[in-house]
């Protein structure tokens, strides 16, 4: 039987294996999807014995994308310009094909939730790997504007610079910011830790529409408090997960699963309805 898994430290606690699952069974595709969580420094080993042992792809997740991105045979443009590599193919002639699901899945699912993106006005909060991974396919909508906020500003500073070849993108301190915004994403690490990125509560209006990257059982962090401060519309990261992993499954077996039923049987699986 064909076999993928997911590579992460720590990983224990995905639900890539449960939503894979589902999406094989939905297809009819043969395949089984499993964990692997090798020690920081053993991923390239770990890596390589997979593949040599006859695994078909799998997924990458932190810490390991930027290593993934450099052990990789080739790079689709998607990756290379996500700098991070959350895929890979093994190709039918023998090549690592490195791919990055994550900003189409983002866009996927914001579509799901009907938000419009074509020349709307984004804020989009942290410049790391998964802010990265979003600009271009969120630049491809063609917004507005796309203002990117991070609190090390340097390093929202280098990212517009970066795409800014793709469009309207800027960097602004958190300080700088003035609304009225469309629609937020946050994709830093803070509600991670249960904290909020310093973002005034001013920008926080009742039309406009809220997105974070994280998910859990219950809101997080910057969703309970954009609800406080009157956002009536908010969105975890949880559909980006399914729609990411939707993609990655239509890399490797060239059909596309439906998403709705498994976002819901992920739901249940979680305890969130
Ligand atoms: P990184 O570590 O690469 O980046 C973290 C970012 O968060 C940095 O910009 C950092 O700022 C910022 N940050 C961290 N803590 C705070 C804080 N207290 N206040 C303000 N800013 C803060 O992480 P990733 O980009 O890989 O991931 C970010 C989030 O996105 C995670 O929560 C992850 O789980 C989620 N994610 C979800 C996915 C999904 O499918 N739903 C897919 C990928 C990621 P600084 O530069 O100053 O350190």
């Amino acid at each position: 039987m064909d076999r993928y898994l997911v590579f992460g430290h720590p990983v224990r606690h995905s639900k890539s294996p449960f939503i894979h699952t589902l999406f094989a069974r939905q297809t009819q595709q043969e395949l089984e999807y499993g964990l692997a969580e090798p020690a920081v420094d053993e991923f390239a080993q770990a890596l390589r014995t997979f593949f040599d042992q006859g695994g078909k792809g799998c997924n990458v997740t932190v810490p390991f994308k930027e290593q993934a991105f450099a052990l990789v045979d080739r790079l689709s443009p998607r990756a290379k310009r996500a700098g991070a590599v959350n895929t890979i193919k093994l190709t039918n002639d023998g090549v690592l094909l490195g791919d990055n699901t994550d900003g189409a899945g983002l866009v996927a699912d914001l579509k799901s939730h009907g938000v419009t993106l074509a020349d709307s006005r984004i804020l989009l909060l942290g410049a790391g790997g998964a802010a990265r991974g979003a600009l271009a396919p969120l630049l491809a909508e063609l917004p507005s504007e796309l203002v990117i906020a991070n609190r090390t500003h340097t390093k929202a500073q280098q990212l517009a610079a970066e795409f800014h070849d793709l469009g309207p993108v800027t960097a602004q301190t958190y300080e700088q910011l003035a609304g009225p915004f469309d629609l937020v994403i946050n994709s830093t690490s803070a509600s991670l830790q249960g904290e909020l990125p310093p973002l005034a509560p001013a920008l926080i209006h009742t039309d406009i529409a809220i997105y974070d990257m994280m998910y859990g059982a219950s809101d997080t962090a910057f969703i309970s408090w954009a609800k406080q401060h009157g956002a009536r519309q908010t969105m975890d990261g949880l559909g980006m997960l399914v729609e990411q992993a939707a993609e990655a499954f239509t890399v490797w077996r060239g059909i596309r699963p439906g998403t709705k039923q498994v976002l819901r049987e992920l739901k249940r699986n979680l305890g969130v309805i």
